[in-house]
């Protein structure tokens, strides 16, 4: 049995008393295995998924090299997306509160380069990116590697996928060779493998289970036809009201129809794709989080990275070809101890996928008619929540206590039917509860917030 206490590693005490502070009692899978070869100065390539905790595994390994009087980047993590890119830092920032004066930094595309510029003048010892936004700065000169130490390539499967290769080669030639590079991945293809032989050394692989527990996901296939597929999402959908439901679909084209009849249909739901400018992701993204949108409708791409906790089902409106994908699909539910659904549509042209699915998974899933689920004819599909957007944000260096005390003090609302607060640079969401929100809404507008007065809207 390999050691699974956090103690067993060569940590530092003040690391390890923060990591019992985080509620980390022992190491995940992959921490376990993957950790004492990092701390050792391996490379590594770990075949991990969202929500394995291989966030804190590199990142540990990031935090216990840094000499921090010296303010030179010593860490880089790459990232397909600049929500994983955000998720990333806030991570390495929570695991990283025992150190004085360390300075993580978010480098990515879709926002202006001017305060990337102050930061990294002052210095930063990690940065975390994408990497077109990282190859900008290289290029412009504004970021330097020679002092970095450790590079991690954070679900590199996706970067490829992405188009990413090239500016990853040339961020790579530019860091120094004497380094460690550790590589994170959902799925092993031939193309990770070559990656892994031009930019790692000697590097030992770390794979644990990729199937879940099937105690934790309870999976359900239902037979549908093809032409009834969207009446078939709209009754599981009822009959299931969930709080928060991601629904894959395989095109943007097929996401944004199945949330427009999703919509029609009376449902709270939002479609998510490549096609949406960063702030509509934003937007999109902190109201499916908030609660006040219920289903989110999204393909692969667009979901990746999308970390929001709680979701509790996963609906394949068509099956993919790859199991893999399958696998990481439903994979983002049932985390943390609650069980979470997977339902997928299943036609009978997808019959054949259906079989391979099983397979890579061992296992038989149980499948259903359609027909048997029942759905309470006078259901309301509204979302438990309701956005309202403030128009001022960082730059008016809001922050959530300014608009909790707007809500909580004269306004006299009660903080419990506050939910998220996400601020932007120039704009602030707020989720209220529903029944409350009418009088939110008035008073966030009648009221200063920070001094003054603020438009506020409803969405
Ligand atoms: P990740 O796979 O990095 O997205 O991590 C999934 C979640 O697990 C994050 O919310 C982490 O904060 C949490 N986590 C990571 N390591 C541990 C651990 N050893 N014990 C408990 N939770 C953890």
């Amino acid at each position: 049995m390999i050691p699974t206490a956090f103690a067993t590693l060569p940590l530092k005490p003040s690391l390890l008393q923060n990591l019992t502070s985080l509620g980390y009692d022992k190491m995940t899978p992959i921490q376990a295995h993957s950790l004492p070869l990092i701390l050792a100065g391996t490379d590594v390539i770990a075949q991990a998924k969202t929500g394995s905790g291989k966030t804190a595994a590199f990142g540990i390994g990031l935090l216990s090299r840094l000499v921090v009087p010296h303010f030179g980047v010593q860490g880089m993590v790459l990232c397909p997306t600049r929500e994983l890119a955000d998720q990333v830092s806030k991570e390495l920032r929570r695991l990283a509160r025992f150190i004085d004066n360390i300075k993580i930094l978010t480098l990515c595309g879709g926002v202006p380069f001017g305060p990337q510029l102050g930061s990294l003048e002052h210095g930063a010892h990690i940065v975390v990116g994408t990497p077109g936004r990282m190859l900008d700065h290289l290029r412009r000169g504004t970021l330097e590697l020679k002092s970095l130490r450790m590079l991690v390539l954070d679900e590199a499967d996706r970067m490829l996928d992405m188009g990413f290769q090239d500016d990853l080669k040339t961020i790579i030639a530019a860091a120094p060779r004497n380094r460690q590079t550790l590589l994170f991945s959902a799925t092993y293809p031939e193309s990770i493998a070559a990656m892994s032989a031009t930019v790692q050394s000697q590097p030992v692989t770390v794979k644990v289970e990729a199937v879940h527990d099937s105690q934790q996901i309870k999976q359900l296939f239902y037979l549908v036809e093809r032409e009834k597929r969207t009446a078939a999402l709209a009754q599981i959908l009822g009959h299931y009201r969930a709080e928060s439901t991601l629904v894959f679909c395989n095109t943007k084209k097929e996401c944004q129809e199945v949330a427009d009849t999703l919509k029609q249909r009376g449902f709270s739901a939002l479609a998510i794709h490549g096609d949406l400018e960063q702030r509509e992701r934003d937007q999109v993204l902190a109201r499916f989080a908030n609660k006040s949108v219920s289903i989110l409708v999204a393909t692969d791409v667009a979901a990746r990275g999308i970390d929001i906790k709680e979701l509790s089902a996963v609906i394949n409106y068509e099956l993919t070809r790859d199991p893999e994908v399958h696998i990481h699909r439903i994979g983002r539910t049932g985390r943390a101890g609650e069980q979470g659904l997977a339902l997928s549509l299943v036609t009978d042209a997808e019959r054949r996928r259906a079989t391979a699915i099983e397979d890579a998974l061992g296992e038989t899933i149980v499948r259903v008619e359609v027909e048997t689920l029942t759905m309470p004819s006078t259901a309301t599909h509204e979302a438990p929540m309701v956005t309202l957007c403030i128009e001022g944000g960082r730059k008016n260096k809001m922050r959530p206590g300014d608009i909790l005390g707007a809500l909580t003090g004269e306004a006299g609302i009660s903080g419990s039917v506050v939910g998220k607060i996400n601020i932007f640079d120039f704009h602030t969401y707020v989720a209220i509860r529903r029944p409350s929100a009418k009088l939110a809404l008035e008073r966030l507008s009648a009221n200063k917030i920070k001094g003054r007065f603020f438009k506020v809207r409803k969405f």
